[in-house]
């Protein structure tokens, strides 16, 4: 028996100047493609052939370009009409988020153009983030969909492989079944759902009692994406009966689940310290010892916002409690300063102006800088691949705190302590490091924890403005909570 493989990745935050293009991509064909694909050995240990399609991981960004997904979707579609003939079942791995111009859902469109192709009873097995959107199409055309429970989102692997195995099993025991769906109508943030915390903790545990029901094949609760305006956006849970005979089952045991989270809506609440920007700075600043974490989270990139900002790096600079503080910026976005102090050597004095200008929150800065180290980026959560240079300066003639600023050309996230080793840097000799998230990563938390310093998450304005209730979202389903008082 042989599966066709395919990942499409993409989150569309429609607040960013720039579109998603083909460049955007990080594409991979072949065994390089699979190499990926966090699938593990789960088909090699059951005797199942792997016809490997594409892989395309185009992280956090804009809209995507029409021309990138058509050739994307259509070299999936090519691969599939291909080997038709040869496959008996698909995996995808999707993100769920994208937003493709003229389009919609990118990864609605792939899932039901393979559909058309395959038709209805082919199993495909669909892996996905929480933070997706889905509507009833688009789970109806998956014979099984299931989220990665944590947020952040460290069991993805382990999620990829029980989807893995799950098709396996349906291979083997062949299944006339359809996944129970139900939207909510409630809309949340990624920041207020954080898995470590309630009542996502609750709501986890819930679904993984129910998966231990021999007639649940599958439970899972999917978060929704607020980032683009969209008819789809919303939280859901879907659960995939095990049997045709337990068809019925499943849809009680959805009503179930999507009751147990609607009743707490009220409970969502932002994960850890979270404070308006002033205030956020004060915080930080009064940590006595160790390495205090602000997040920047109206800039917050793993939710496709560019990290260009540079708000908080001003607001630093007149600050009268940083003085005397020694302050990593990680990192801030801005092509044209990168090209600009990327042919320069280390040690080297120059004039910059840092800041994209693409707005008033991006406005750029001048600063006297040295250059003080360089790296490739390295990759976060179990993808080591490379994100390109990155330069690290340290600001002159500042009598106030003396600050270190990472200087990327493309809006990448640093979420683990051994990307700032990657560019030269070690955060532990700082006493404020600000970083472009919204909820702080496990990491990064601990570091500040047992350095008896505290995380702040910053309410900054920005294309991930965190006040869901004040989002400007006209496409989306009404009444709706939090926009609407249910
Ligand atoms: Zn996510």
């Amino acid at each position: 028996m042989n599966v066709l493989v395919a990942q499409f990745v993409t989150e569309s935050n429609e607040h960013i100047p720039q579109m998603t293009t083909l460049d955007s991509y990080d594409l991979r064909f072949g065994a390089d493609a699979t190499s990926q694909m966090n699938m593990g050995s789960v088909f090699e240990d059951a005797g199942v052939g792997v016809i490997q399609s594409v892989y395309a991981n185009g992280f956090s960004g804009g809209v995507v370009e029409r021309c990138a997904f058509d050739y994307i979707e259509g070299r999936i579609l090519a691969d599939v009409r291909e080997h038709i003939q040869e496959i008996d079942g698909m995996f995808l791995h999707l993100h769920g988020a994208s937003e493709v111009e003229g389009i919609g859902s990118g990864d609605h469109h792939i899932l039901h153009a393979i559909r058309d192709i395959v038709g209805p009873y082919l199993p495909i097995v669909v892996a996905c983030d929480p933070h997706g959107n889905l509507c009833k199409s688009y789970v109806y055309d998956a014979t099984v969909i299931r989220s990665y429970r944590e947020s952040p989102h460290t069991d993805l692997a382990d999620t990829v492989k029980r989807c893995c195995s799950i098709l396996v099993d349906l291979l083997n025991h062949r299944q006339n079944i359809r996944p129970a769906y139900r939207k909510l109508p409630l809309i949340l943030g990624g920041e207020q759902s954080v898995s470590a915390d309630e009542p996502v903790r609750s709501i986890n545990a819930y679904m993984d009692e129910m998966e231990q029901d021999p007639r649940v094949l599958s439970a899972s609760w999917h978060v929704g994406y607020i980032r683009h305006d969209t008819d789809v956006a919303g939280c859901g849970v879907v659960v995939v009966p095990a049997t045709e005979a337990d068809q019925g089952y499943a849809e009680e045991k959805a009503d179930e689940l999507a009751a147990y989270v609607w009743d707490r809506r009220h409970v969502f609440h932002y994960t850890g310290l979270t404070q308006e920007p002033g205030e956020a700075l004060s915080t930080a600043c009064s940590c006595l010892t160790g390495t205090a974490f602000l997040t920047d989270s109206g800039d917050n990139v793993t939710s496709g916002a560019m990290g260009a900002n540079t708000l908080v790096l001003r607001q630093v600079l007149a600050s009268k409690e940083a003085v005397g503080k020694k302050v990593l910026f990680g990192g801030i976005t801005d092509a044209k300063t990168a090209a600009q102090i990327a042919f320069a050597n280390i040690g080297d004095r120059m004039h910059i102006s840092l800041g994209a200008g693409y707005d008033e929150l991006s406005a750029p800065v001048e600063l006297d800088i040295q250059i003080r180290s360089r790296g490739r980026l390295e990759g976060f959560m179990g993808y080591m691949g490379d994100y390109g240079e990155g330069e690290v300066v340290s600001v002159e003639g500042a009598d106030g705190p003396s600050i270190d600023i990472i200087v990327l050309p493309y809006g990448h996230t640093m979420v683990e302590l051994h990307q700032f080793a990657s560019l030269g840097v070690e955060c532990s000799d700082y006493d404020l490091v600000v970083v472009k998230q919204g909820y702080i990563f496990p990491e990064l938390k601990e570091l500040a924890e047992r350095s008896g310093a505290l995380s702040v998450m910053s309410l900054t304005e920005g294309a991930t403005y965190q006040n869901t209730a004040k989002l400007p979202l006209k496409r989306i389903m009404r009444p709706m909570f939090p926009i609407d008082d249910m």
